[in-house]
């Protein structure tokens, strides 16, 4: 076992060194991405369950790597937030949000991500005003989305920050919802517009003997009683459609209708409508 022991560590330890390289050397293209302008934003339609039309989008970072190709974000985003990078990338994804939202129809809203590291800077409300401010948009039709979180380690500044962003007209989601140390809590102490339901929920269940529709149907109804709109993720198949609609999802979003597109191809649906 001693032996063992010893080999395994032989073994890795050349494998631990190639991953701190390779993780330096991804930030480092980064770093280059962000100077270069080779980040962009793709827009995923938000589809209102009444009107069956598209409500608004989500915007989801996509970043063309020189070498390896498009990377997800699930990959970069850690990087950028362990380097700090995420203050400019996050601000970055903000002010194309606004200026992209300028040139949509004002019933169109935009929901942009906002990282936990984001929302402990005292910076974020007069970033977000000064985007709004610069590209003309009203603040009601940009939406914040915030995962659970951002409420580990809350404190005043935390209720500050709620409270901040409140004052600038802007709407907040809390994102993921039932997938971190959801407490009811948050709900009560946070002023949300919108929960966003994960698609582990979804996913399954449409399943005989699955508990997620149980799940779905109660924070929905949870959400209603407390004014607050639902996005179910994630919907995938007609059956999950069929089913979020009759748990009362207000809002969709999902392969169903439409994968993430790029700013263009988004501005042309928003003309031709959706196809599924
Ligand atoms: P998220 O905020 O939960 O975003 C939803 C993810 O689900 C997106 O993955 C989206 O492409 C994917 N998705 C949408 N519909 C479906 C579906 O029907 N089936 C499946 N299997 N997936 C679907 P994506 O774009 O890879 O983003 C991954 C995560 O990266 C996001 O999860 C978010 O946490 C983070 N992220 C993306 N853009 C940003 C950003 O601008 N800022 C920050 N802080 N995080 C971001
Ligand atoms: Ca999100
Ligand atoms: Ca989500
Ligand atoms: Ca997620």
């Amino acid at each position: 076992a001693k032996d063992g022991g010893r080999g395994r560590l032989h073994f890795y330890a050349p494998d631990l060194h190639s991953r701190a390289e390779e993780r330096s050397r991804l930030e480092q293209d980064l770093r280059d991405a962000i100077a270069g302008n080779a980040l962009e934003l793709y827009y995923q339609p938000v589809v209102s369950t009444a009107t069956e039309k598209i409500a608004g989008f989500e915007a989801l970072l996509r970043w063309n790597h020189p070498v390896t190709g498009w990377m997800s974000p699930a990959k970069f985003i850690p990087i950028a937030e362990e380097s700090g990078l995420i203050g400019l990338i996050g601000e970055w994804a903000i002010r194309t949000a606004c200026a992209d939202l300028a040139r949509w129809p004002t019933d169109v809203r935009c929901a942009v991500n906002v990282s936990p590291l984001q929302f402990a800077n005292p910076e974020l409300p007069t970033i977000v005003s000064k985007a709004l401010e610069s590209a003309g948009v009203d603040p009601a039709r940009l939406e914040l989305e915030i995962t659970e979180s951002v409420f580990l380690n809350s404190d005043e500044d935390t209720d500050a920050m709620f409270a901040a962003l409140k004052n600038v007209g802007v709407r907040l989601a809390l994102d993921d919802f039932g997938t971190g140390y959801s407490s009811l809590g948050y709900l009560q102490k946070a002023p949300f517009d919108k929960i966003k339901i994960d698609q582990s929920f979804v996913r399954g269940a449409t399943e005989e003997g699955s508990r997620n529709g149980a799940i779905i149907a109660a924070i929905t109804s949870l959400a209603q009683a407390l004014g607050m709109d639902t996005t179910a993720e994630g919907v995938e198949t007609l059956d999950e459609l069929d089913m979020v609609r009759m748990f009362g999802c207000s809002h969709i979003q999902g392969y169903i209708y439409e994968r993430p597109l790029d700013a263009a191809t988004a501005t042309d649906r928003l003309r031709t409508g959706l196809t599924a």
